[in-house]
């Protein structure tokens, strides 16, 4: 992807001078390890995750055993894919689903991050899963988000909850309460609710989402970030981790051209995996986000 363009041709010319090596020197190693750093600082890349990042490709360089299938450049290469996925969650974090009523994810992020196409999409790809989903619009923030919800679901095919007479008081956690009730009686399965969010953190946008988080008990709460705001994304995750609290991480706009470190340092940093993508403003440009698919799209 566009994101890790110039990571990707950092590495790969990091890993040419390898090429042709027999055995890696001390000073090989050392050589490479300064390279990666370099790479992945310059990607913007949280410098505590890049630390550690060099730390462990040095060790492990240092002591892995020669294979026979390998030469040295391939067992470096191994070595930082393998630790790409490692710092991207290792295993892909699948959505959980209730044992008993309907599931309810509530999605969370500053304006502008993607949430209410996010929803529409999450609410697609359920609905190709053959899940009955509803769509619940409690931002009632930002002008027009709640129609622009409507729309949306409308182009998916999933029914959406908003607020009107008998639907809540126009208050966003009413609302959120209203829904569940509504998906029970209309038998869906997933319950999506977008919230409101602001331009920067916000003391009242944080209550205002704990309030609905704990009106409607959801079964997943997701972060959902701007993947182009660089280092921006890991402050706000950590506000968001303190004021909401969340389960999981979606990132979007992963189709943009900026330097894409914020992606690779985000489970690192608040310890939430990275659950789903998305990387288009289509609503069909969404995914479930495989940490071993992305580290070699990186490496490729
Ligand atoms: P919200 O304020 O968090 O609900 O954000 P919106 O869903 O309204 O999205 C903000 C803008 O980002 C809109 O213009 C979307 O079309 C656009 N957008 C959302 N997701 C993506 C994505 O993955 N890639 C790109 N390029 N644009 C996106």
């Amino acid at each position: 992807t566009l994101l890790f363009a110039t990571l990707s041709d950092r590495l790969s010319a990091t890993f040419k001078n390898l090429r042709g090596k027999g055995r890696l020197s001390e000073a090989d190693i050392d050589a490479t390890a300064r390279e990666i750093r370099i790479a992945l600082l310059e990607a913007d890349v949280a410098l505590p995750v890049v630390k550690d990042f060099v730390a462990a490709v040095k060790e492990r360089a240092r002591g892995e055993e020669v294979s026979q299938a390998l030469n040295p450049a391939q067992q470096v290469v191994k070595i930082v894919n393998e630790e790409l996925i490692e710092i991207l969650g290792g295993e892909t974090r699948r959505l959980r689903y209730a044992k008993t009523g309907p599931t309810v994810i509530m999605l969370a992020g500053l304006q502008g991050a993607g949430k209410t196409t996010l929803a529409a999409k999450l609410a697609l790809w359920l609905k190709d899963q053959g899940k009955a989903p509803l769509l619940v619009a409690c931002d009632l923030q930002r002008p027009n988000a709640v129609q622009q919800l409507q729309v949306n679901g409308e182009k998916v095919g999933v029914p959406v909850f908003a607020p009107e007479p008998g639907n809540g008081t126009g208050d966003p956690v009413s609302v959120a309460k209203a829904s569940i009730e509504e998906a029970k009686r209309k038998l869906h399965d997933v319950v999506i609710v977008d919230t409101a969010g602001r331009l920067g953190v916000d003391a009242e946008m944080m209550a205002q989402a704990a309030g609905i988080r704990d009106a409607v008990q959801p079964d997943e709460v997701l972060f959902v970030v701007d993947a182009m705001i660089g280092q921006d994304a890991l402050t706000t995750a950590q506000a968001f981790l303190d004021g909401v609290g969340y389960d999981g991480v979606v990132l979007t706009k992963l189709d943009g051209d900026a330097r894409g470190g914020a992606a690779l340092s985000i489970r690192q940093v608040t310890g939430r995996p990275v659950m789903f993508a998305s990387t288009g403003e289509k609503l069909t440009d969404f995914d479930v986000f495989h940490p071993d698919r992305m580290a070699s799209r990186i490496l490729d």
